[in-house]
Parts: structure tokens; C-alpha cells; sequence
């Protein structure tokens, strides 16, 4: 918070943040007597500001406030982990009303807890934690800390991955058969079959029966890698935290019942629901256009269509920066907004809507390539070398900076 603070300073950025103010829904206004569905290329024209210009309306509301501002250019960076919750379908009576006994939260709420507040949340209860990726982990974590290692907390898994411990080797290893594999393309699985043997003998995921049917290629190529807090396996080893696999499960009013165990329910006091967000719609609930909310659910097997990760070629004046995940989200979050700077400043000119639009589509064709039926939305992980390389070649940078063939491949 001090580095942020300062750098606020620094630049004096603070006269232009409102803080406590909630932005409601944007809409583009269009100058009267054009027509967007007729435009070849972005706003109107190939660079960032439309021609004639449009203006994006902001409605706010701080406290009982309400207000609407009018902008030429919108970047949005509401983040893809928050807002709207993932909460898996039940059948009819089966849902969380049916626990009678006991509380359901999304992970989003246990987040909203101060450390303390979480840690009374769950002590001394019996504590299900549904899910396998990042908040799963930690939040299993935390609540076996907070029962000191007393009760059994148990984690529900519908799919193994390979949870990882160190992330610099990994990814390091994964980043050299990137590169390599332009090469040979055997490296590159042979980097990924190194890092699961690795997994495999650094971590008991035999003997819990957690060794993923998929590649670790995959996983990183999904952006579904996940990385446990520290001691994480000797809580497993002592029984603090103990994991249930099932294909689904449903509520009854003292717990939890599994679809592919249903005469063994589980009692419990708490269920946490770590089962992610739903970033798109929360993308999409920001534009008060209809039109624009389907332009970015598109269809369901595709993307959020964005040109370079970062703007829609039919949405005009606008540009959405940290939608897209990476093996390294910060870094390729300043890459974008290097990017779009660049393209602010008039750096350089974007193609026609068409080309963006064919452009999207082959690049979402490789990300499907590599990560097979574990593709996810928007997942730049397994190109990210060439991403960086394209956004470097668009802002006329030479994206090879080491001497030397050889030095380039690490
Ligand atoms: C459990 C977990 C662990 C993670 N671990 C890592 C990790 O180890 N390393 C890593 O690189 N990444 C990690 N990530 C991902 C990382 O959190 C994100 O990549 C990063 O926070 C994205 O930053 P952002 O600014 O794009 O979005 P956010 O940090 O989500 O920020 C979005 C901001 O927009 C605001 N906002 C949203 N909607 C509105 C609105 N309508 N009006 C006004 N304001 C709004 C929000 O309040 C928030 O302040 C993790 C994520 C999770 C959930």
C-alpha cells in the first residue's frame, strides 16, 4: 500500500481519482447521422478516437449520489476475480437453502473478512472448502491454521491439477520450452512430462489419488496452475485437510451429499464455495447497450473477443486491460498498457474491424490447440512469449533485446 501510495504521489494522480464511487453502466454515444454497423474499422476510422468522435457516457453513484460523466476514451480494469460469483447449479431443493444447519458462503464473502474475522468465522467448526484453484487452497489453508490443525477440513475436488509450490522453476522451465518449441516441438512436451515427474516426486499426489489425467501443458496452457501456501502438503499428511473427489454434489439440511457416494453424506457446519467468478458477465453488465453485452458473451465456445487482449474491435473509444490471465499476469498487464499508450498517443494505426476480428479467431484457435477440452476464457499462457513479442512489433520495438540466437531461447 506504501508503494502505491507513493507512486499515486509521485505522479499526482490523486485530484483525479474519485474513491468510493461505483460506476453503474457506460454507454457510447454515437454524433447524430452515424451509423457504427456501416464502419470498416474502429470508431470509424484506424486509430483511437473515432471520427467523428463519439463520447462515453459514466454513470456513477457515491453514497446516495448519482452522476454521469461524458469521456472520450474508457479503459477498464474492474478485474476478472471479484464481483460476480460462480455458483454451480443445483437440482430443485438441492441448493444451499436446503442446509438447514449451516451456513454457505462464496469465497468472494470469507475474502470480504479482516484476518481475524475470518479466523472466528471458522474456528471450531467443521469447515467444507469446495474447489481446487488458488482461493480453495489458501482458504483451506487458513481455516486449518485457524482449528490448529484440530479438525478435519475437507476439500472437494471435481478435477486434479498439479499444485505447485515453487512457481519461478515452473515457469521458468515452461518459458525456455515455449521458446524452444518454435524449435522442435517435442521439447516442449518433453519440459512439460519434466515438470509432472518433478510434481510427482516432490508431492504425494499418489497416494491421495490426485495425479491429473491431463498434461501439464495443458494446465498451463488453461491457466489453471495452482499454487498452495507453503506446508500445504504436511496438513495433508496430518489429516487437517482432507481431500473428497466427486462429480458434483448437493445440499441437505446437515451438510453435503456426493452424487457418486450418496449413501455416505457429509456433515458439516460451513461450506465455502471457492468456485470462481464469472468475469464475463460482470464485463458485460458494465454496458448498458445490449448490443455491446453480446458482442462480448459472443458465443458460448469462443472468447471475449478482444483485438491483442485488450479491445474489441466493435466496441469504439474503449479498451479493457487485465481481462485476459497469464503465466504472469502483472507483466502482461504492463505489456497492455505499454500497448494502449502507445495507441493513445497515435502511435500507430490498428487494421480494419474485419482483420481484427480474423485476428481473434486465430489466435483463440492455438490457445484451443494447446489447452484442448481444458481451454479456458481468454488465457494467454502458453503464447505469452509470442503476445509480448506482437504488442513489442506493433509499438515498432524490437522484441529480440539479448545478443545472441541462443541467449533469446531463455
Ligand atoms: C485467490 C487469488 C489468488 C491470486 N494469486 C495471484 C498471484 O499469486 N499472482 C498473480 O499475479 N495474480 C494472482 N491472482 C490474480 C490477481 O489477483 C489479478 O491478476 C489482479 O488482481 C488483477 O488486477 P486488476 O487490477 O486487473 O483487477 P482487480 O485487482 O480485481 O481490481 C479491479 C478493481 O476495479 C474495481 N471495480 C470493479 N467494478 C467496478 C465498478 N463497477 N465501479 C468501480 N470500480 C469497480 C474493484 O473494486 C477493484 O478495485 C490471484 C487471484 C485470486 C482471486
Amino acid at each position: 500500500m506504501e508503494y502505491i501510495h507513493s507512486y499515486a504521489l509521485h505522479f499526482n494522480l490523486y485530484p483525479y481519482i474519485k474513491f468510493n464511487t461505483k460506476v453503474i453502466n457506460i454507454n457510447y454515444l454515437v454524433q447524430e447521422g452515424q451509423d457504427m454497423l456501416s464502419w470498416s474499422h474502429w470508431g470509424g476510422t484506424d486509430q483511437a478516437f473515432g471520427y467523428p468522435k463519439g463520447k462515453w457516457e459514466i454513470a456513477t453513484v457515491a453514497g446516495q449520489e448519482h452522476q454521469v460523466h461524458e469521456v472520450e476514451f474508457v479503459i477498464l480494469c474492474i478485474g476478472r476475480f471479484s464481483g460476480v460469483p460462480n455458483i454451480p447449479d443445483f437440482p430443485p431443493n438441492k441448493g444451499p437453502d436446503a442446509f438447514l444447519n449451516g451456513k454457505v458462503i462464496h469465497s468472494m464473502d470469507y475474502s470480504a473478512m479482516d484476518d481475524s474475522e475470518a479466523a472466528k468465522f471458522v474456528r471450531g467448526k467443521r469447515v467444507v472448502v469446495v474447489g481446487l484453484q488458488k482461493s480453495a487452497l489458501d482458504i483451506a489453508d487458513e481455516c486449518a491454521i485457524a482449528n490448529e490443525m484440530l479438525i478435519g477440513m475437507y476439500l472437494i475436488i471435481f478435477h486434479t491439477v498439479y499444485i505447485l509450490v515453487t512457481y519461478t522453476l515452473i515457469v521458468f522451465l515452461n518459458s525456455c520450452s515455449i521458446n524452444l518449441a518454435t524449435l522442435l516441438s517435442p521439447l516442449r512436451w518433453a519440459a512439460s512430462k519434466f515438470v509432472e515427474s518433478y510434481i510427482k516426486s516432490k508431492f504425494p499426489l499418489k497416494k491421495y489419488n490426485m495425479v491429473p489425467e491431463h498434461s501439464f501443458l495443458q494446465e498451463i496452457s488453461s491457466c489453471s496452475i495452482s499454487t498452495a501456501p507453503e506446508k500445504f502438503y504436511d496438513k495433508v499428511e496430518e489429516g487437517s485437510i482432507i481431500f473428497k473427489q466427486s462429480r458434483g454434489f448437493s445440499f441437505y439440511k446437515d451438510g453435503l451429499v456426493f452424487d457418486d457416494d450418496v449413501r455416505k453424506p457429509l456433515e458439516t457446519d460451513v461450506v465455502i464455495l471457492a468456485t470462481g467468478y464469472k468475469g464475463d458477465e460482470k464485463l458485460k453488465n458494465i454496458f448498458k447497450s445490449p448490443t455491446f453485452q453480446n458482442y462480448i458473451m459472443g458465443s458460448s465456445k469462443s472468447t471475449v473477443a478482444l483485438y491483442r487482449e485488450c479491445i474489441h474491435p466493435r466496441i469504439p473509444q474503449l479498451a479493457v486491460i487485465g481481462y485476459s490471465e497469464s503465466v504472469a499476469n502483472l507483466y502482461t498487464s504492463e505489456m497492455m498498457c505499454r500497448w494502449l499508450a502507445h495507441l493513445l498517443v497515435d502511435g500507430f494505426k490498428l487494421p480494419s474491424i474485419k482483420r481484427m476480428e480474423k485476428n481473434v479467431l486465430e489466435w483463440e484457435k492455438f490457445f484451443k490447440r494447446y489447452s484442448g477440452q481444458y481451454y479456458r476464457h481468454s488465457c494467454i499462457g502458453v503464447l505469452h512469449i509470442w503476445y509480448n513479442d506482437q504488442l513489442c512489433k506493433d509499438m515498432g520495438c524490437n522484441p529480440r533485446r539479448k545478443k545472441g540466437f541462443y541467449a533469446e531461447m531463455f
